[in-house]
């Protein structure tokens, strides 16, 4: 994925007033587009204003045009804002990673700039102060005003805080303002974050000292490197990077932290106080309008040295980027799966690439990428052996469920019940897992045994209690349970087949009355508050039994959790993912890492179908290595990634028929690329084959590993484009394959 050659040169950074400049905008269209610099001259990579057809709109200056093109009149680059301009690295990664994920680089601007934040115009804002007049009589309402502003002696005051503070509508100030009873002023505003207060832990083991100065004089070389950082849950991997985050702020260098989910990011911000007091600043979905501006203007001067949040913020326009964290690198949340399809930590890698970075992938369970990039010398590898202090590494044992005595309808084995019980008498807590949501996950008719079906999708439906209904996962329908079953059309009634965590919980309950039961899951959660709130009572110790599904797996120290149970894992799906034994080891391994962090060691019980699966074996057995080799070679002998590249496209319409009619005049398009040794499988119905009442259909092409296969799959598509109501995605190195 990296490759020297497609960095871009340019004789000349500054362009004339006449010249030709091509521009990239952030609006869907063409990708290149001319116009004639305007008065003062434009740099490369200044952001501009543009007129297309009858709107302007904002991009930035990509390259000095093509004098070629002259055959129509040039339009005129409206004007250039006055911000700084986009790093040269930062137009490289934004190109590099729309021709690798082949969505238009339109796009990748649109994700680094956020046209919708209005940036230049949070440079100046308006303040108030008393007026030159002299009061003479005032109504109570402007008394309040002007109360206010002597209130504040000669500081400033904004027309927000203004209005709020003496609770008064615009035009009580408008008057004021024309009465000469206040002046205002336009001031810049300042976007500046407070300064880091850099320090570095004082507290390191050997090993952890060894491993964070190596990270350290990675960052002082300021070049290009990625480093795997392994390391057992509990072995300081954050407390560690955390000092190369201290140096490369020293070096007054930007640094960027991504995490796989905001829920992570939560416990992340607590330690971040408490070693860098403020100075830095979270970047996701959930964060307002008002501070993105603030933050990508921060980014783009240099000014906002710490930037964490969720996978779009690989796309920020730092100014002066010199290292890049992805904790939890293995982690199948960072692909996007939703719109534009990226991989959030091999987009960090590329980001790191371009800015002359360093890299950390952060990880107690690597990503079998990462793993076999290590073992090509690509990337370093450094491990932390072990726990922090006193902690150990939690007993792991199994019971077998095809024999397990359980009474019908229970699925909380004995043991499971015993170890809870001998932990709640010792003040301790314990966590039952389960990565399934609601009450009953399948339902099948009594009659005819076939299950319960979504009208939109091909797809389960799931009983929820919570709900009161039966939930399709894939759109969210809500359904009530049918009188008549929609197969046989008989009167009857449905068999729940295996528990969802609600029945767990139900379970638990009847089990231990007395005890303090927390369910999280995330229909349990009703907003980011109030999961803090949950992890503020299981780490103070309010709780005695913590029901959960992945939400609880990672990145929280609970300090009183000495035992977990797993329920059940879904192996028996394992068929058709090359991912799924990695993916299971890697998320069991999480789960119960939670167990045992501090002074008290840990214990788990994995209830389980299929005892002899290599994954069950490993988790008891510790032998990570011999695991991870046996999937590199399944990996290897099935010529997929890394080993080979892998490209989905997925067809859907509201017909089965359009569906599969465009996939098959595609596929004849794409044919002529089986002379690169490119294999073609499909098109097929996917296996799930309708969602939101659309049909999918699915063509995977498996190419091998030396061969770009972008440019020449690019062509294609752009000489065939879907029809209408037709819709077309593109899912360059998939992980999902349903
Ligand atoms: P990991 O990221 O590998 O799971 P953490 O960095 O979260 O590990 O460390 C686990 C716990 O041990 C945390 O509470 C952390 O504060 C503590 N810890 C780890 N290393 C040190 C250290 N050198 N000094 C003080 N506390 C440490
Ligand atoms: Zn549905």
């Amino acid at each position: 994925m990296l490759d020297k050659k497609s960095f871009q040169h340019s004789s000349t950074l500054f362009l004339e007033e006449g010249d030709t400049a091509t521009v990239v905008t952030t609006q869907r269209g063409p990708e290149f587009l001319h116009y004639l610099v305007p008065k003062g001259g434009v740099t490369l990579g200044a952001i501009v204003n543009v007129p297309v057809k009858s709107k302007i709109v904002l991009g930035v200056v990509w390259s000095n045009g093509q004098s070629l093109q002259t055959s129509y009149k040039k339009k005129r680059i409206s004007n250039v804002l006055d911000l700084p301009s986009l790093k040269i690295e930062v137009r490289n990664f934004l190109q590099k990673s729309s021709e690798y994920y082949l969505f238009p680089l339109n796009t990748a601007l649109r994700l680094c700039l956020n046209p919708n934040l209005n940036l230049e115009k949070s440079y100046s804002k308006y303040i108030y102060q008393i007026g030159p007049e002299k009061v003479v009589r005032l109504t109570s309402q402007r008394k309040r005003v002007l109360d206010v502003l002597s209130s504040m002696r000669d500081e400033p005051i904004d027309k927000l805080e203004l209005k709020t503070q003496s609770n008064v509508s615009d035009s009580v100030i408008r008057d004021l303002e024309k009465k000469s009873l206040l002046t205002k002023t336009l001031v810049p505003i300042k976007n500046n974050f407070a300064t880091i207060q850099v320090t570095f832990s004082t507290t390191l083991s050997k090993f952890q000292k060894k491993v964070s100065n190596e990270l350290r004089s990675k960052v002082k070389s300021k070049s290009y490197s990625t480093t795997m950082l392994k390391g057992v849950t509990g072995s300081g991997k954050t407390e560690v990077y955390m000092d190369a985050i201290a140096e490369a702020i020293l070096l007054g260098q930007q640094v960027l932290v991504v995490f796989p989910e905001i829920s992570l990011s939560t416990t992340f911000v607590e330690r971040l106080r408490k070693r860098f007091k403020s100075g830095f600043a979270e970047w996701h979905s959930s964060i307002s309008k008002k501070e993105k501006k603030r933050i990508l203007n921060s980014v783009l001067d240099g000014s906002l040295k710490l930037v964490f949040g969720a996978r779009s913020a690989v796309f920020l326009p730092f100014y002066d980027l010199g290292l890049v964290i992805v904790d939890e690198e293995h982690d199948s949340s960072y692909k996007q799966e939703e719109g534009i399809r990226y991989h959030g930590r091999d987009m960090a890698v590329l980001k790191g690439f371009y800015s002359e970075a360093t890299v950390i992938l952060v990880s107690a369970t690597p990503s079998l990428e990462t793993w076999v990039n290590v073992l090509e010398r690509k990337y370093k590898g450094n491990i932390l052996p072990e726990r922090f202090g006193n902690a150990s590494l939690p007993k792991i044992s199994l019971v077998d469920l095809r024999t397990n005595g359980r009474e019908r309808n229970r699925w909380i084995s004995k043991e499971i019940v015993e170890k809870i019980s001998l932990k709640i008498k010792k003040k301790q807590q314990s966590l039952l897992f389960l990565n399934r949501r609601g009450y009953t996950p399948v339902m099948v008719c009594e009659s005819c045994f076939q299950m319960l079906k979504c009208d939109n999708c091909d797809a389960k439906l799931v009983e929820h209690k919570l709900f009161q209904a039966l939930l399709c996962h894939l759109c969210g329908a809500r359904y009530q349970s049918p009188k008549i079953c929609p197969s046989c059309r008989n009167e009857c009634s449905y068999m729940p087949i295996g528990p969802g965590i609600e029945k767990i919980e139900e379970e638990t309950r009847s089990l231990f009355p007395d005890a303090r039961i927390e369910l999280l899951s995330s229909d349990h959660y009703r907003s980011l508050e109030h999961l803090k709130e949950c992890f503020r009572r299981i780490t103070c110790g309010e709780i005695d039994i913590i029901i959960g599904t992945q939400l609880i797996s990672k990145g929280h120290n609970f300090p009183f959790l000495s035992f977990v149970g797993v329920i059940d894992v879904d192996l028996a799906l394992k068929g058709d993912d090359i991912r799924a034994g990695e993916n299971t080891f890697q998320l069991l391994r999480q789960v119960i890492g939670r167990a045992g962090r501090f002074e008290i060691s840990g214990e788990a019980c994995i209830q389980t179908y299929f005892p002899e699966d290599p994954v069950m074996k490993t988790l008891c057995s510790d032998d990570d290595e011999k695991f991870m080799t046996s999937q590199k070679n399944l990996r290897k002998n099935a010529r997929v990634p890394p080993f080979g590249r892998m490209v989905a496209l997925i067809v859907s319409s509201s017909t089965h028929e359009a569906a599969m009619n465009f996939a098959k005049d595609l596929t004849k398009e794409i044919l002529p690329l089986q002379k690169y040794d490119v294999e073609i499988y499909g098109p097929a119905d996917a296996r799930i084959s309708k969602i939101r009442k659309k049909y999918r259909v699915r063509i995977l092409l498996k190419a091998p590993k030396t061969l770009s296969i972008q440019p020449l799959l690019k062509n294609i598509l752009e000489k065939r484009k879907p029809p209408r109501a037709i819709y077309l995605t593109i899912d360059v190195d998939p992980i999902n394959f349903y």
